[in-house]
Parts: structure tokens; C-alpha cells; sequence
């Protein structure tokens, strides 16, 4: 059993709590789009541009040597987080998005037409339009994993989809859309029996629950450092040291050369390789801090909370008259989605608003699932490490009382 978070301690941590939303204390249920900073993670950014500025990697000085090292060190931090040993397997992006484009760029120039990419329904479009674009240029195929009614991926039918043709498997970990935690080991293992490639989508995960890359077996992951209490402009991609360095790179330019001739230019290895130009050095050092901060407060523990809460306000949702979950994946995490029968989910989150809830409306940049359950969009709620059983009461309260003017 892992020990109970403390949310009410937790919560001093993070100075926009303590601000009130159309005179009402704020209820921030909107963790799935991005987490609040904690304090720590602010100052220690404004300690690196107060006293620490300067251009790493290109040493000749104390200030850029001390850069360069605390850079470095947030790597490495950044690295274990994940069970990884090589901080050289760490790749700074601007986010899960540039993870992915990055992937389907660089693997994408190792396909050859006629190969075959399995994705999800239920995939975010920054996993799903890259793939696209990519499937056009060198005539690739792409085949979808269906979604059943609960919003679980059909395993039978991805299994089914895979073949030698199979280089890539690209997929969510946690569903930013459901709530759904797909069952990675078990995909990993189907697609690598064919020899293909596989990239976790751990944008909602990796603030969710302990996750360790040699244990999920995945050979990529890519997740975004605002998701995860740190700064926005920063995120991780992780891969394989053997693997990154087959790629070619994606962006080219100073800092990821070896030797640069008129004719002919040679590429650092990984991680340099794909860290073209100057990197977001206080973004990588905010990431590293907000990394340690979770990390005090435990993943185990972490989850717990989040889908305690989660579950109660289901539970709680599913007691109103006219009020529809979307999503009931046996093993789920800490995002309820969620219709009133009759109202538009914009309309609700207005009125969620206008009681200081705030939470997401809409089609959470999974359109063609919004497709698959006939519907525009949902009210979404996330809860995190500083939510409680307060913001579960509000956020039931604020749901009835929409559900009362939409009668
Ligand atoms: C937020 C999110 C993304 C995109 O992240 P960005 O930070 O916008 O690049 C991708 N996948 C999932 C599951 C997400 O929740």
C-alpha cells in the first residue's frame, strides 16, 4: 500500500491555487491540458537566469562551463526518472509533439514504400497527423487499433493487423481523452514479434504513475515537461543509444555537427545529434527540478490519489440524472470524461466556469474517437497531486446545477 498524499500540504506549493475565479476559490481540474508550476521549479528557473545565464556547450568560460554542467546534470536527473542509466539516451524536445515529428522524420527515412505504421483510435492528433504526413510522402500504410464501446483498444484486432510489413507501433500510454491506460507490455510484446519498432505516448502517464522504460520494453517515449509541473517549451524524447544513432537527424545546424565541410558534414551522436541550436536551457533545468519534486511525493503514491478522486467523482457523475460517462476502461487513471444529456459540453464548462471549476470542453485533440462515440466533444475533468475531495464535491456540485439549467 503506498502512503497517503496530503494534498492540503502539497497545495502551498503552488501559488496560482491560491487565487479566486469569478469570485470563487479556483477549482483546477484542467491537468490533462497542463499541470500548475510548483514554486520551486519558478525559482529555480530564476535563479539560472539571475545568476546562471549562459550559452552551454561552448565552453572558454566559468559562466558557460557551469551552464553546461547543470544542463547536463538535469539530463541525467531527467534520465533516471524513467530507469534510464545513459543520459546520453535523453533527448531535449519542445514536447511530446516534437517527439513525435521528430520520430516520424528521422525513422521515417529508414521506411521504404509499402511498410506499414499501427496506430490507435484513440490516439491525440500530435501522435496521429505527423504519421499522415509521413504515410503520404513515402507511400506507407497506416492502420488504426480499433476502439470498443468502454474505449479499450481491441487487442485481438491489433494483433491481428500486425505483419512483417509492421515497422512502426505508435501509441498512448494514458488516454488524455478517456482516462484509459493501455496494456504496454502486452502491445510491446505483440509488435516486436514482427520485428516493429514501438513509441509510447507518455504525455499523461509520466505524471501518473512510476514508469520505467526497460520494464515497459518500449523502444521510444515522448512526454512534455508542462505536463509534468515543469515549464512549457520543454519535453523529453527518449530511445535506445543503438537506434537513436541508426537515425538520421531531424533538424540540423550548430551544436549537433562533428565536422562540417563544404561538401560534406558528419553528425555528433545522441543526444547532440538532435539538439540542434541553442537549447531551452532553463526549460531543461525547470524540468529536472519539478522532476525531483514528484519524485519526493512518490509515484505510487501519486497514482493512488489521483484515481481515488477520480473514481469518487465518477461514481458521483454517474448518480446524476442525464449525465453520461465517455470512457469506462477497466484500467483507467485520473481523467473523467463526461456528457449532460441535451447540453453542449462548452456550454457546461461555461457554467462549470462561472463556479470556479475549471475544466476542459471539446474534442481533446482526439477527433477521429470523437467521431467513433458519435459525439463533439466531452467535459473533461483531471485531477492531480494538489486536488482533494473538495474539488470533487465542487466540481459535482457545479455539475448539477448545469445539469438543472439544461433540463
Ligand atoms: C498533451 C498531449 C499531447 C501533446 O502534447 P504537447 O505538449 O501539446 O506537445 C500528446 N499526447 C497526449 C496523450 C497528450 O495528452
Amino acid at each position: 500500500m503506498a502512503a497517503r498524499i496530503n494534498p492540503e500540504q502539497i497545495r502551498r506549493h503552488f501559488p496560482e491555487l491560491e487565487q479566486r475565479v469569478h469570485g470563487k476559490p479556483l477549482c483546477y481540474l484542467d491537468n490533462a491540458a497542463t499541470t500548475l508550476k510548483p514554486r520551486v521549479v519558478i525559482d529555480r528557473m530564476s535563479e539560472f537566469y539571475l545568476h546562471e545565464a549562459a550559452n552551454v556547450h561552448r565552453g572558454s568560460h566559468f559562466l558557460s562551463d557551469r551552464a553546461t554542467g547543470i544542463y547536463e546534470a538535469a539530463r541525467h536527473t531527467i534520465a533516471q526518472f524513467i530507469g534510464v542509466k545513459d543520459a546520453d539516451e535523453i533527448i531535449f524536445t519542445r514536447g511530446t509533439t516534437e517527439g513525435v515529428n521528430l520520430l516520424a522524420f528521422s525513422l521515417g527515412e529508414t521506411l521504404q514504400a509499402g511498410d506499414e505504421i499501427v496506430l490507435t483510435q484513440m490516439e491525440h492528433h500530435s501522435n496521429l497527423v505527423p504519421w499522415q504526413l509521413l504515410a503520404e510522402r513515402r507511400q506507407l500504410k497506416l492502420h488504426y487499433v480499433p476502439v470498443n464501446s468502454h474505449g479499450e483498444l481491441d487487442l485481438a484486432a491489433f494483433k491481428g493487423m500486425l505483419s512483417p510489413r509492421t515497422k512502426v507501433v505508435s501509441f498512448v500510454h494514458c488516454s488524455n481523452a478517456l482516462g484509459t491506460i493501455n496494456p504496454v507490455k502486452e502491445i510491446v510484446a505483440a509488435a516486436r514479434a514482427v520485428g516493429a519498432l514501438t513509441i509510447l505516448d507518455a504525455a499523461q502517464s509520466i505524471s501518473l504513475m512510476p514508469i520505467d522504460v526497460h520494464d515497459l520494453g518500449c523502444d521510444f517515449l515522448v512526454y512534455s515537461g508542462h505536463k509534468l509541473f515543469g515549464p512549457f517549451g520543454i519535453g523529453v524524447l527518449w530511445g535506445k543509444k543503438d537506434l537513436l544513432n541508426r537515425l538520421p537527424p531531424y533538424q540540423s545546424g550548430g551544436s549537433m555537427i562533428d565536422r562540417v565541410r563544404l561538401d560534406k558534414t558528419t553528425f555528433l551522436s545522441a543526444p547532440h545529434r538532435f539538439e540542434a541550436g541553442t537549447p531551452h536551457v532553463a526549460g531543461s533545468i525547470g524540468l529536472a527540478k519539478a522532476i525531483e519534486f514528484v519524485s519526493a511525493i512518490g509515484l505510487n503514491e501519486i497514482f493512488s490519489h489521483e484515481c481515488e478522486l477520480s473514481e469518487l467523482a465518477r461514481q458521483q457523475l454517474r448518480a446524476i440524472d442525464g449525465v453520461r460517462l465517455i470512457g469506462e476502461a477497466k484500467s483507467r487513471g485520473n481523467i473523467v470524461s463526461f456528457l449532460i444529456a441535451g447540453a453542449h459540453p462548452s456550454d457546461v464548462g461555461q457554467i462549470l466556469d462561472q463556479e470556479g471549476v475549471a475544466v476542459r470542453t471539446g474534442h481533446h485533440c482526439t477527433l477521429p474517437l470523437m467521431d467513433l462515440f458519435g459525439i463533439p466533444g466531452t467535459v473533461r475533468a483531471s485531477f492531480s497531486i494538489y486536488n482533494n475531495e473538495e474539488d470533487v464535491r465542487r466540481l459535482v456540485a457545479a455539475t448539477r446545477k448545469a445539469r438543472e439549467f439544461f433540463i
